[in-house]
């Protein structure tokens, strides 16, 4: 779960700011919804005490993104880019972001900051996020969201589920790297069984009381996944019992599992939890694999995927993309038509597509993934050097363009006028 408060000592779980507490889709909207006329400072910093335990060493950095900010905004004004009044505007931004980080800081909850100021609309947003960010600081006619979009859509709601032939323990596992327990039950304890019966045939009752147990675990996941229904579901337990559980859940909660995992239940809900998050890693580490394996064999094969920036933004700009797979630290300059929004790696000039006035954008890969991410592209962030060989970024092609591409030969015309029926399903 992601906070966002006013102030950076405005508590955890505190409600009166609005009630947007999550970083969902609606929060990076508006926030994008910022860019027009003035200048928006965007600044991330990494407030981890795991990485900075001293506090003064924070204070170093941010002092030194500001820093190159403020050389940032000097070299805009000297080249003439901006007005007057937008220079001050940033200044102010820059002033407040400063007063802001002298404030008090809970790190035991907060691992990153991201703060967006627009000085000149009266605009300021503070973001307490349970995750650690980059340093970056960006002074633009747009605000950078990019690793908002990132955090956003890296999802760690998941049920722990840890189960044996006689108890069953579920937790539910939160972005912010909470946990909860929300049943422990140990169906060792007799539920009105008849004496009389289990002395008649003990074997056989044991039998149907397991049955019955691991119904009533299934029918318990599945209540608890009508309530969470995005989560992902991690199996813990003997084998045997994973095995067994598994037999009685409906093929849509099967669906939900990520993977499973050995663990005795005599563990504690701690270990319960460790061991969830570790198979969650592993399974997000995979399909990251299986993604840029894809992202590969369909380039080299040209068959609906393309790499580097140049033909990201043009599958991007046509609504063709479906899933963007960056390296988290790429960036380059680039610009963003004034007229219909398309971003291209040139930053100024006339636009390819409507002619319209191309105004510089400072991080062009960021935009992109601005872009991707307020358009339901799946975001794929990588390490860095991992896409070295394709120019840093790739997007996969949706079907529905892939057809096209090999019926038409070009697609331009007709993608934009698909895009409204688009199913990201299809694929
Ligand atoms: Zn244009």
């Amino acid at each position: 779960m992601i906070e966002m408060a006013p102030a950076p000592h405005a508590g955890r779980g505190n409600t009166e700011m609005g009630g947007r507490h999550m970083l969902e889709t609606s929060v990076i909207r508006s926030i994008s919804a910022w860019a027009g006329g003035a200048p928006i400072t965007s600044f991330y910093l990494d407030v981890d005490g795991r990485r900075s335990p001293r506090w003064p060493d924070v204070e170093l950095r941010a002092g030194h993104l500001l820093r190159l900010a403020r050389q940032r905004a000097h070299a805009r004004d000297q080249l003439g880019a901006g007005s007057a009044a937008s220079g001050a505007s940033a200044e102010a931004d820059l002033a407040g972001i400063e007063r802001w980080l002298g404030h008090d800081l809970d790190r035991s909850k907060v691992r990153g900051v991201a703060l967006f100021s627009c000085t000149a609309e009266g605009r300021f947003e503070s973001l307490l996020l349970p995750e650690p960010v980059r340093d970056q600081v960006v002074v633009d006619l747009e605000p950078d969201v990019a690793q908002l979009c990132l955090l956003s859509s890296a999802s760690w709601r998941a049920i722990a589920l840890g189960v044996d032939r006689e108890r069953w323990r579920m937790m539910r596992l939160e972005e912010d790297g909470e946990e909860e327990e929300i049943d422990v039950v140990d169906d060792r304890l007799p539920h009105g069984i008849d004496v009389d019966i289990e002395l008649a045939g003990f074997g056989h009752h044991d039998e149907e009381l397991v049955r019955e147990h691991y119904h009533r675990v299934a029918r318990s996941l599945e209540e608890e996944l009508r309530r969470r229904p995005e989560a992902r579901v991690v199996l813990c337990g003997p084998q045997e019992s994973l095995r067994e559980l598994e037999a009685h859940l409906p093929e849509r909660v099967r669906a939900q599992v990520a993977g499973r995992a050995h663990l005795e239940l005599d563990a504690a809900p701690a270990e319960l939890a460790r061991c969830a998050r570790e198979v969650l890693e592993a399974a997000d580490a995979d399909r990251r694999s299986a993604m840029v394996a894809e992202l590969r064999g369909r380039v080299a094969t040209g068959g609906g995927a393309v790499a580097g920036i140049d033909a990201c933004l043009a599958v991007l700009g046509t609504a063709q993309a479906e899933s963007l797979l960056v390296e988290r630290t790429f960036e380059m300059p680039g610009g963003r038509c004034e007229g219909c929004g398309l971003l291209v790696t040139a930053t100024a000039g006339a636009c390819p597509r409507c002619g319209g006035h191309v105004r510089p954008v400072e991080n062009v890969v960021d935009a992109a993934v601005g872009d991707a991410y307020l358009h339901d592209v799946t975001l794929v962030a990588l390490p860095d050097g991992e896409l070295a060989d394709l120019g840093r970024i790739g997007a996969l092609v949706a079907a529905w363009a892939r057809t096209e591409v090999r019926t038409e030969g070009h697609t331009e015309g007709h993608a934009e006028g698909r895009t409204e029926g688009l199913e990201p399903s299809d694929a």
